[in-house]
């Protein structure tokens, strides 16, 4: 699978962040089913925004480009994204992305201008596929055109001739750089080779890059990706993402607030084509669906982070799970990554897990924990079973005291004891075996 990663000229927003989780579900969902997964992701490393950036800062796009790659993977790495298996960048690519550019002009679907050489649309018969619109209606639909030399307003640039003071690769064509469509069909053939099997990016990349990538390997005759995937958008309560209103704009700005799992788990209950809401409310929601389930891991004492790590892929091959449990997860996550199904199944699982252990079937709830645990693992989510707490003697009488306060009606004297116990750094849950303690 080839996933349309960053173009680094700032630091990534959770909309990045989101894209991330998705296609790393993606990826560990299909490693679960039994298939070799080959993950590519490139890095756009000239840009536009980087020479800007650059140019503003007194600095040189490689400098620009390297802080804020660096900056991509530390967050990714943050949210338990595994990183891909190939990470191309443009700038390594230049020579191929020219021969594809004169192979292109040679078939007579591209023209060279002033200012470029150009993609002509018109010469794909299906261009708008992707977009599901016809020629006509994308035509229509285009900005007016206002360099007079290119053919249509849809046609699109695989050489950029360069301007003064721009980082300049050599070409047929004189100097320039290379296009950012022409980009991601080069390394994904490259990388994965014709007819690949999944093509993944943001909804917004659609059209005209997803668009563009295809036109120009269905052109030269190329088989090109055979499924399209594309996340939804992120919004923040309507309104523009910023600090001063106490959304999140990048990923470490909410992450110095919020659980990495807390926001896995929140892009993971709406499907991904949908749009979802991140605010303050929408993560401290999440998170307390987090704590649902890190209470059961530590309640049943599931504390081996099953399936996780960069180095293993889940597999269900010698696990000791539930295996009709796991079968009515496939289920709902073979339906289109069905995630928000898959969650409310194994929340329903906990609820089990703990009626089983109420009813003194330890062995049958726990059996459901572990198997709960393993499958939040397929998902990206570690649980945090926790190490069974050590109190001292005065804690531990307290716990009794307390105990024997409420089995006597005696509410105040529970109260008491709990304000106490709080003071002292210790959450108290009441269950059905008395007073627990969770640091
Ligand atoms: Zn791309």
């Amino acid at each position: 699978m080839y996933v349309c990663g960053l173009t680094v000229y700032d630091h990534p927003h959770i909309g990045h962040g989101r894209m991330a989780l998705v296609f790393d579900v993606l990826r560990r969902y299909l490693a679960f089913s039994g298939l070799d997964v080959h993950y590519v992701s490139n890095v756009t490393d000239i840009d536009d925004r980087i020479i800007e950036r650059a140019a503003g800062e007194g600095r040189t796009e490689p400098e620009v480009a390297q802080e804020f790659e660096a900056s991509w993977w530390r967050a990714t790495d943050s949210l338990g994204v595994l990183r891909p298996d190939d990470t191309p960048h443009a700038t390594a690519y230049v020579d191929d992305m020219v021969a594809l550019v004169s192979d292109l002009v040679g078939r007579g679907v591209a023209y060279e201008t002033s200012s470029g050489v150009y993609f002509e649309v018109e010469k794909v018969d299906s261009y708008g596929l992707l977009a599901r619109q016809s020629l006509d209606s994308l035509r229509s639909g285009a900005r007016v055109e206002v360099d007079a030399e290119k053919r249509s307003p849809l046609d699109f640039a695989l050489w950029k001739k360069a301007k003064p003071g721009e980082p300049t690769w050599d070409s047929p064509f004189g100097p320039g750089r290379p296009g950012w469509h022409t980009e991601c069909v080069v390394m994904s053939l490259d990388l994965l080779g014709d007819g690949f099997d999944l093509h993944g990016g943001a909804v917004d990349l659609i059209f005209p890059h997803h668009e563009n990538e295809r036109a120009q390997a269905v052109a030269q005759g190329r088989p090109f990706a055979r499924h399209w995937v594309h996340n939804g958008w992120v919004m923040a309560g309507g309104e523009k993402m910023s600090k001063s209103l106490g959304n999140f704009t990048t990923i470490d700005e909410m992450l110095d607030v919020a659980d990495p799992r807390a926001y896995r788990l929140l892009v993971l209950r709406s499907q991904y084509r949908s749009q979802i809401e991140v605010t303050p409310e929408t993560i401290a929601d999440a998170a307390k669906g987090l704590d649902r389930l890190d209470r059961m891991a530590q309640r049943f004492s599931v504390t081996e982070p099953l399936g996780l790590g960069t180095a293993a892929l889940a597999t269900a091959d010698g696990r000791d799970v539930v295996a009709e449990e796991v079968d009515r997860f496939r289920a709902r996550m073979d339906d289109d990554l069905d995630t928000p199904g898959a969650l409310a199944w194994i929340f329903d699982a906990v609820n089990r897990a703990h009626s089983l252990g109420d009813a003194g079937d330890e062995e049958a709830a726990a059996a459901l924990a572990r198997t709960v645990a393993f499958l939040c693992g397929v998902l990206g989510l570690a649980l945090d079973g926790g190490a069974v707490a050590e109190f001292d003697e005065a804690t531990e009488r307290l716990v009794t005291e307390r105990d024997e306060a409420r089995a006597a009606g005696d509410y105040g004297r529970s109260d008491a004891i709990r304000d106490q116990l709080v003071a002292l750094g210790w959450t108290v849950e009441d269950g059905p075996n008395g007073t627990t303690l969770r640091r």
